[in-house]
């Protein structure tokens, strides 16, 4: 550590307090990167741990004038790398910053700091009957002000959009230490570029987003949840046409196949499935039920039985499992939504990438020849949201593959399948973002033109490259 170094973190030290500026080593580890292992190093300068706007503030301003890199750092449950902090940046973790401001039950609006992990706002909404719809498996871990900055998507997508539908204002720090408050209470404001919809999605690389304004939506009265047992890919998507024509409101069409399933009951330590015979596809349907009372429950449950046993009769499904409580509901759920982080501990290499729906059927028996052919003995997992044509693909090294080999053997891979994508004009990442693990495939989804004018947006609002350098693009 240089002598400027030291400097900088008594600067900040000044600023925060000293207790809210860490240097230890497993401070400097933990904090330093997301869930993303992609072979870079993890060496953040300090980590600093403000407790108000003001303070986030101070500290940017203090990094510029050091010329120090900033890593904006949310609950890192991230897996692009993109709050990775490689190169001696000081990381700004929003933690501290937890507080819901304000519940707005009229306006539909809540107000909260960045640090408030996405859980904690859907409790926040549900205390007074309304909820907050972006929903994923890491929600009790991930943060508001990360999940706004990644623009995070979820299980809910096909209804209600992803985190971007529901910003209406947002309070960000930018390189010059000011602080813009984008929007706010107001659902309708027409008054030029959009600056706010700019930051989200920006990985971090164009300000620290300090606090939001999020939409609140009134709840379902409940929800109808199926699990279908599916042949294989190509009927996942006649299924989905099939209920999605049906008539009642589907709100989440989600697929994991058979060695995906095979890690969940592992993991949960549960001898069978639901299915016997064991299936090769699965899909997980969730239905809403408008108004209150059992005879609109019992409407809605009578349509999914009667289109489940339309699908059974053409084809599209060998077998299925209507919940007929919330806690089977959950039970059915948790066999979707535990499937990641089921496969952690296997240590899969992962992407994330959408497709245009109509092309599905014809990309995966593509993407699983291409597998066959450049990584023999690799195991396909495939899960993920296929109702908004977002697969996530995963392979399984073969057993014994050494460790660094394998890791070479996928990039060499992942450089061929993210080409086929874009021959199949799907997009690179649906919702992980780009990060550092993307950033040499982002050219199959956007133009030269485009990364262009990203890169001139980011020098526009960020010229000196103090946020988060090296994401989504190499720094020019
Ligand atoms: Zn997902």
């Amino acid at each position: 550590v240089s002598g400027a170094a030291d400097d900088l973190v008594e600067v900040l030290a000044g600023i925060v307090g000293a207790a809210a500026v860490l240097t230890a080593s497993d401070d400097l580890a933990y904090y330093g990167s997301d869930r993303c292992r992609g072979g870079w190093p993890v060496a953040p300068r300090c980590i600093v741990l403000p407790r108000t706007v003001e303070q986030v503030q101070a500290v940017v301003s203090a990094c510029a004038a050091a010329g120090a890199a900033i890593v904006p750092s949310g609950g890192r449950t991230g897996l692009v790398g993109a709050a990775t902090a490689t190169a001696g940046e000081v990381v700004v973790s929003l933690e501290r910053m937890h507080r819901i401001l304000e519940v707005d039950a009229t306006g539909l609006t809540l107000r909260c700091e960045a640090g408030v992990t996405v859980e904690a706002v859907q409790r926040a909404a549900a205390e007074v009957g309304l909820m907050y719809p972006v929903d994923f498996a890491a929600k009790g871990t991930a943060q508001i002000g990360g999940s706004i900055a990644t623009n995070a998507g979820g299980v809910r997508v096909l209804r209600y959009g992803s985190t971007r539908a529901w910003v209406l204002g947002l309070d960000v720090v930018v390189a010059s230490g000011e602080l813009l408050q984008l929007g706010g209470a107001l659902v309708k404001d027409n008054t030029g570029y959009d600056l706010r919809q700019l930051f989200v999605g920006s990985e971090g690389t164009l300000g620290i987003v300090v606090g939001a304004v999020l939409r609140l939506c009134p709840p379902p009265a409940a929800t109808v949840v199926a699990l279908c047992a599916v042949p294989d890919e190509a009927r996942l998507l006649d299924l989905f046409a099939h209920v999605r024509g049906g008539g009642v409101t589907c709100s989440a069409f989600e697929c994991f196949d058979a060695g995906a399933l095979r890690a969940v009951l592992a993991h949960k330590r549960l001898a069978s499935g639901p299915f016997n015979p064991p299936s090769p596809q699965h899909a997980l349907v969730e239905f809403e039920v408008a108004a209150p009372g059992d005879a609109m429950l019992q409407a809605v449950q009578d349509r999914v039985a009667e289109l489940l046993a339309d699908a059974h009769e053409d084809g599209l499904v060998s077998d299925a499992a209507l919940a007929g409580t919330p806690q089977q509901a959950r039970d059915l759920w948790s066999l979707r939504e535990d499937v990641s982080e089921s496969l952690h501990r296997h240590r899969p290499h992962k992407s994330d990438v959408t497709l245009p729906i109509a092309r599905l059927a014809e990309f995966v028996p593509a993407w699983r020849e291409l597998v066959a052919a450049r990584l023999p003995g690799a195991v396909p997992v495939i899960f993920g949201h296929i109702g908004d044509g977002n697969l996530h693909l995963n392979l399984l090294a073969p057993p014994d593959e050494d460790p660094a080999a394998w890791h070479a053997r996928c990039e060499a891979f992942d450089a061929e399948a993210y080409a086929l994508v874009g021959r199949f004009a799907g997009s690179v990442s649906a919702e992980h973002g780009i990060g550092l693990l993307k950033r040499e495939h982002l050219h199959h989804t956007r133009s030269a033109a485009q990364v262009e004018l990203m890169r001139a947006i980011k020098r526009a609002l960020d010229p000196r490259g103090l946020f988060n350098p090296g994401k989504i693009f190499a720094p020019a």
